[in-house]
């Protein structure tokens, strides 16, 4: 490995040397093919911005298949230790393990490194096939809690000696008649972790001069949890940030300018109004589970999720995971033909992250060049009309020929 540096984290902020060494998993499936066009994408830029002055020095781990082929384990304690040392990381897509204790990688990894906050950008490139009639008025950035509600996993199965005496117990305190053939699960939402994943959500805002953070929930059934979130989250904005946001009612929707409004929504119906009236949100910050689906849901509307990037944060400790937020698409394994801009946009996201921006803006700058010329992987082609269809690979190179346009 050529000679690079840790990036260090002091009083709350990275710190980034000129060569940092950055941890990589390839992924499974499709993985290996993204991550070959990303590299190249993120190389290219930072090369084109500072020549030999700066340059990422790729660190290789393993997880997933290609790790349980190497040494039987599916994700390794050093994996787990190199984005703990190495503090910023990046990750092509998982498979996910059939049996056996682990349910999900990605849930694992979360839960090792306590990457508490899913952090999914959703924006729209021009020319880019979308099922809405204005995708140009999305721009929201989904802060997603990542480390509890029933996504953590407390799960009983039906009929099981676990289930039974939970069923029971619950029976005789609580006089809750469950049926006992039922299978239980537990949603664990806490006010320490959603002050933390609002605070995160609040500081990106404030960061990147955002309009609105908006707190999507079920709070009208489920009170104590979804409900509560809502609650704890307007006290964060008002006893943390009580200069820089108003609340919805404080304004009746009108923030004076300059503050950020804090509003939300119930579920339901952002599904609706993400869709029908997409511009009256920006930052979203949500639970686990409606984190989700909302991501997936948005990625549609701006091409799907091989166009949408993602990042797993924990700024307190200063460590982050950027990853596609697609699958492994096992049946474009080493076809070499799958979109790359979901790891491609994570990788910015990274460089952003680094404070390394000039990059990042870089590369951004050159997929739209790339989509304004109609220049698209399979996925995008079929759907439009007057394409050029490419190879991941090919993507990523016009990507580059585009930079050095851009340059
Ligand atoms: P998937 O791998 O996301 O693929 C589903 C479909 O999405 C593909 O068949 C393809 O659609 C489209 N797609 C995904 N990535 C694409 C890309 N880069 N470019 C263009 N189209 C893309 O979901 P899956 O088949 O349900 O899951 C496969 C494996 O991945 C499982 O083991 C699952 O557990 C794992 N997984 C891992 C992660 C992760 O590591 N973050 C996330 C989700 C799933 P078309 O067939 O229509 O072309």
């Amino acid at each position: 490995m050529e000679q690079g540096e840790k990036i260090e984290f002091r009083d709350g902020a990275l710190v980034v040397p000129d060569f940092p060494i950055i941890p990589f998993i390839k992924g499974d499936g499709i993985g290996p093919d993204i991550w070959k066009a990303t590299r190249l994408v993120v190389e290219r830029a930072v090369s084109l911005l500072w020549g030999e002055r700066r340059k990422i020095v790729w660190k290789e781990v393993h997880a997933g298949q290609r790790a349980f082929e190497l040494t039987g384990q599916w994700l390794p304690p050093e994996t787990v230790e190199a984005f703990e040392t190495f503090r910023v990381g990046i990750k092509g897509p998982l498979t996910t393990p059939v049996g056996g204790g682990i349910r999900s990688l990605n849930v694992a990894l979360r839960q090792a490194l306590d990457l508490y906050a899913c952090v999914r950008p959703v924006r729209y490139f021009r020319g880019v096939p979308s099922p809405v009639r204005y995708p140009e008025r999305v721009d929201m950035v989904v802060f997603r809690e990542n480390t509890e509600d029933v996504y953590a996993g407390m799960e009983l199965k039906e009929g099981s000696p676990e289930a039974r005496s939970l069923i029971s117990f619950l029976q005789k305190e609580f006089g809750w008649e469950i049926p006992r053939d039922s299978g239980l699960g537990i949603k664990p939402i806490s006010r320490s972790r959603t002050v933390r994943l609002v605070k995160a959500a609040i500081d990106y805002a404030l960061s990147r001069g955002r309009r609105s953070i908006t707190l999507v929930h079920k709070g009208n059934i489920q009170k104590f949890t979804e409900g509560a979130f809502v609650r704890w989250g307007y006290e964060v904005a008002k006893e943390y940030y009580p200069e820089e946001t108003v609340s919805w009612a404080e304004c009746d929707g009108w923030p004076p300018s300059g503050k950020i409004l804090v509003k939300d929504t119930i579920a339901d119906i952002f599904f609706q109004q993400a869709l029908t009236r997409p511009e009256e949100f920006d930052i979203i910050a949500t639970m686990n589970l409606n984190g989700d689906y909302i991501s997936d849901a948005l990625a549609a509307q701006v091409g799907g999720v091989g166009m949408a990037p993602g990042a797993n944060i924990n700024y307190s400790r200063g460590v982050a995971i950027f990853e596609a937020t697609h699958g492994t698409a096992p049946k474009y394994a080493g076809m070499d033909k799958v979109n790359p801009t979901s790891l491609i946009l994570s990788g910015a996201m990274m460089l952003e992250h680094m404070g390394w921006n000039e990059a990042a803006q870089l590369i951004e700058k050159a997929l739209e060049e790339t989509f304004a010329q109609r220049i698209v992987t399979y996925d995008l082609a079929r759907l439009m009309d007057g394409a050029t269809e490419v190879r991941c690979s090919e993507f990523a190179q016009k990507v580059c020929a585009n930079m050095e346009g851009v340059f």
